[in-house]
């Protein structure tokens, strides 16, 4: 049976087709810059990858179009028929999704209802779902809420302490994000614990990133809130910080509400800090070679990472395993040592020689108290299970 996991934003759609349920990627590519004249189509299958650059690609029928024609005229599918279900990855599903959702009118409106909970995600995810209705008119398609898995929270843990009459008009509470991803390596956590009652913090560090306390496989807790805004520092963005800084970049530099909420999700975190870039391994090589601002960026974030998991180790009252995960999560050594070195006092340990492996690892020295866990996410594989199980039912 062949999958397809979608991830479409606003100028973009990425795609993994999956054999399933064996899980293996058959194929995988991302189409950039929709709406362009300059369009990227790369497409990579059986070790090879195939770029189209300089492409008009309109919008995203076309480019849906463009997906299926390029695994039509590579053999990878010999026809629509063998694509027997689409997942669509959706930021956010509010209150209203509990669980992933076979898509159809009504879930379309429900998803597009809460687009001022999510304005440049849930407006892009709606396009694509409509593109690949359009092109697998007779192929289940089921949205993969990344929300979902946080829904679980109790109260007092995501509701903000703001008048009540936010919550009740706006929605204006913690819903957090990553829930996929988050859900996947708790599993895989939760299953090697073999206990029932298991508690797990998930470090999800990307560009995006996000903690979660995970008690007997229910998410109780995330750091990121109302949107992917909150919580600890990422990439470009600040994650939490008092908001009366947007009363003072008015008054210093007339700085509108949308400018300080654009610096903050896009120029702060790693890129504000050092001054130099977004991404870990340009922060990292520079710390290295002595940059200070790189190394504060790193010291920041580490910092902030080990206060959640100091905070989440009280929540669960106690924690059997934290795990790593993400692009940097797997594969910055020096991030999980900066985090890590932090929580000697609550018994964590760190195998300096185990952190340096690559891929899956234990990296906690024998005598550590908990377990900690490099496990790489696979947010395509869980949004092509929901599809197989929503499928049956
Ligand atoms: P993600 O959002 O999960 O794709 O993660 C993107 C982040 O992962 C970027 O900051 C990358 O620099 C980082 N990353 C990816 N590969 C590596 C690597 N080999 N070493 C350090 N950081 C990495």
């Amino acid at each position: 049976m062949k999958i397809m996991s979608v991830n479409a934003g606003s100028s973009s759609l990425k795609f993994q087709l999956l054999l399933m349920p064996e899980e293996k990627e058959i194929a995988s590519g991302i189409v950039e810059r929709i709406g362009n004249k300059n369009a990227e189509f790369t497409l990579k299958f059986n070790g090879t990858k195939k770029q189209q650059k300089d492409l008009v690609i309109l919008d995203h029928s076309v480019a849906v179009d463009l997906v299926i024609n390029g695994l039509l005229e590579n053999g990878i599918i010999s026809s629509l028929e063998e694509i027997n279900g689409v997942g669509h990855r959706v930021v956010q599903g509010g209150e209203l999704f509990k669980d992933s959702a076979v898509i159809d009118d009504e879930v379309v409106l429900k998803i597009a209802s809460l687009n001022d909970l999510a304005p440049l995600h849930n407006p892009a995810h709606i396009i694509g779902i409509n593109a690949f209705r359009k092109a697998l008119p007779n192929v289940i398609q089921v949205a993969v809420f990344d929300t979902v898995f946080h829904q679980t929270m109790p109260q007092e843990n995501f509701l903000y302490a703001t008048p009540y009459e936010w919550y009740e008009k706006y929605g204006v509470r913690k819903y957090g994000a990553h829930g996929t991803s988050h859900q996947y390596v708790s599993q895989i956590a939760h299953n090697r614990l073999g206990k029932e009652d298991s508690k797990i913090i998930v470090c999800h560090i990307g560009n995006g990133a996000s903690i979660s306390a995970i008690r007997a496989g229910k998410s109780i807790d995330t750091s990121m809130g109302l949107t992917p805004l909150e919580g600890i520092p990422m990439g470009t963005r600040s994650g939490n910080i008092d908001p009366a800084v947007f009363l003072l970049m008015s008054q210093k530099e007339g700085y509108s509400l949308e400018k300080t909420l654009n610096e903050l999700n896009r120029a702060s975190g790693y890129l504000g800090v050092s001054g130099l870039s977004h991404d870990s391994r340009d922060i990292v090589d520079a710390a290295h070679a002595g940059n200070h601002r790189a190394q504060l960026a790193i010291d920041i974030q580490a910092k902030r990472i080990a206060d959640y998991i100091g905070s989440y180790y009280v929540l669960l009252e106690g924690l059997d395993a934290l795990c790593f995960t993400a692009g940097i999560g797997e594969n910055a050594k020096e991030v999980r040592e900066a985090v890590c070195k932090r929580l000697e006092v609550l018994g964590i340990k760190l195998d300096l020689e185990k952190n340096n492996s690559r891929g899956e690892a234990e990296i906690s020295s024998d005598d550590s108290k908990v377990k900690v866990w490099v496990i790489p996410t696979n947010e395509e594989v869980m949004i092509a299970r929901d599809v197989i199980r929503l499928g049956k039912k």
